[in-house]
This record gives C-alpha cells, structure tokens and sequence, in this order.
C-alpha cells in the first residue's frame, strides 16, 4: 500500500531548469536531474517513491497493508520468530525510487547525498536513537569492500554520528566469514545463511550499553538479528536497528 506522502517532508521543488544552473546546480538525489534545493527529489523520482508510515511492525517494520489499530503491533513473522532485535526502523521502502537512492549511495561517491538521508533517518528513527549509546555500522566483507571500495553503512553510520552526536563504534561487529548472497532465500534460510557470521569485539565499551545498528538496506531481518546476537552475546543491554530502506515483503 503506498500511503499518501505529504507529510511534512517538503521534498518537492520543481526547477524551473536552467535558471539556476549557475554553478553546480544540486542534483536529485535518486537521479541525476537538477532540482532546485539540494537534499530533495525530482518530481518524478518523488511520484515513485514511498516513505514508510505507520502503520507497521513494531519490531521488523515491516508495513501493514491493512488498517492496525493497536499501537505497537507486530507481524506474524516477528511473532513466530521473534529477531534478537528490539526494534527496527526504516526510512521508506526500497522499490523504484528508494532502490536507485540506495544503489546510488553503494555505487557512487555520494557523500553528500548521505548528509540529506541521514536528515530523514533522525525524523523517522527518533525513538531508537534517542536511547543509543552507540551507532555501530553493519560491516562489508572485506572482500566486497575491496569490491566496491566502499562501504554505505558505515558511511551512514559517520553521517548520522556527527549529526546527533552520538558515538560511532565502527569496529565493534567484524564479519568472520563471507556470506552468499541473500537473493532467493525466505526467512528461515537467509537466517541459517548469515547465522555466526558476525562477531562482536570492543565487550570493555559496549557491555551494558544500547547499540544503535546502521545499515542500508534491510530484506528480511536476517542479518540485523545475526548482528544483534552477536552485540547482545558480547554483553550489549539492547540492541536497536535503523536502515535507510526495507524491503515491503519479502520476496518483493
Ligand atoms: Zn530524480
Ligand atoms: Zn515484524
């Protein structure tokens, strides 16, 4: 269900182009057209693009398509399967426009684009970063780090440190193995795909601590649970989840 947008975000400006292309006119942020105000989307990345409200998951953040009435419900996987995890928040969903902002951001240098995502990561993470202690990034293996020569949660996890001024532990989640891809698999098996593949270091820092985990992309909740357990074995109190994107269901 794509729920009606207008909330406040102001995102839209339509440019009338070529007026201000002075110098380095700003960019969409999902594309490469100018926009009039730096951080904001074209009209048409806008019309394809969808924020995540409520309702949805209080746990995973999954959506809802239908109407909840109670405040903080939880799907039927959460139910069945509860994710080590107290509660992850996301942005909007990762589909036509949040996926190019998210590829964007994994492919190309947009360091800037992060600063403006970060902003709404603050509004729609309020509650779990008001309570972090630290903000601890999903790691790359190095393999694909060397790939890509560039790692988007840790990129975002920086961002939104020096904008709340919370502490970022980059090194507290190593991966200890590489993972197959994602791709294909349904809950249970992404979940035995990532299990033991992170470890927790920095115990002396994050023992009884709140860590807050940043990551891009959540698909199902696979690998923010394998990263929890491994924080809350290393004696973490709580362990909380804020990504950019989600994917509405899985599979899709
Ligand atoms: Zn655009
Ligand atoms: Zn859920």
């Amino acid at each position: 269900m794509h729920l009606a947008l207008s909330n406040g975000y102001g995102l839209v400006r339509r440019l009338g182009r070529g007026l201000l292309d002075v110098v380095l006119p700003p960019q969409c942020l999902a594309c490469d057209a100018s926009v009039n105000e730096p951080g904001s989307l074209c009209a048409q990345c806008f019309g394809q693009f969808t924020f995540i409200t409520r309702p949805f998951c209080h746990v995973c953040c999954l959506p809802f398509e239908t109407a909840v009435i109670e405040d903080e419900a939880i799907c039927g996987a959460c139910m069945k399967d509860r994710p080590a995890f107290r509660r992850a928040r996301a942005v909007f969903t990762y589909r036509e426009t949040g996926r190019s902002l998210v590829l964007k951001l994994k492919h190309a240098a947009r360091t800037d684009a992060a600063a403006h995502l970060v902003k709404w990561m603050q509004r729609q993470g309020a509650d779990v970063l008001a309570e972090a202690d630290y903000l601890v990034p999903v790691p790359l293996h190095w393999r694909r780090l060397w790939l890509r020569t560039y790692n988007q949660s840790a990129l975002l996890a920086n961002a939104l440190g020096r904008a709340t001024q919370k502490p970022v532990l980059a090194d507290a989640l190593v991966r200890t193995r590489p993972t197959p891809s994602q791709g294909g698999l349904d809950r249970a098996q992404r979940r035995r795909n990532v299990a033991g593949a992170f470890r927790a270091q920095r115990q002396a820092v994050i023992k009884g601590k709140t860590v807050l985990l940043i990551d891009d992309v959540m698909t199902t909740s696979a690998t923010a649970d394998a990263c929890a357990r491994a924080l809350l074995r290393a004696g973490a109190a709580a362990v909380d989840v804020l990504v950019l994107a989600r994917v509405p269901a899985p599979g899709n």
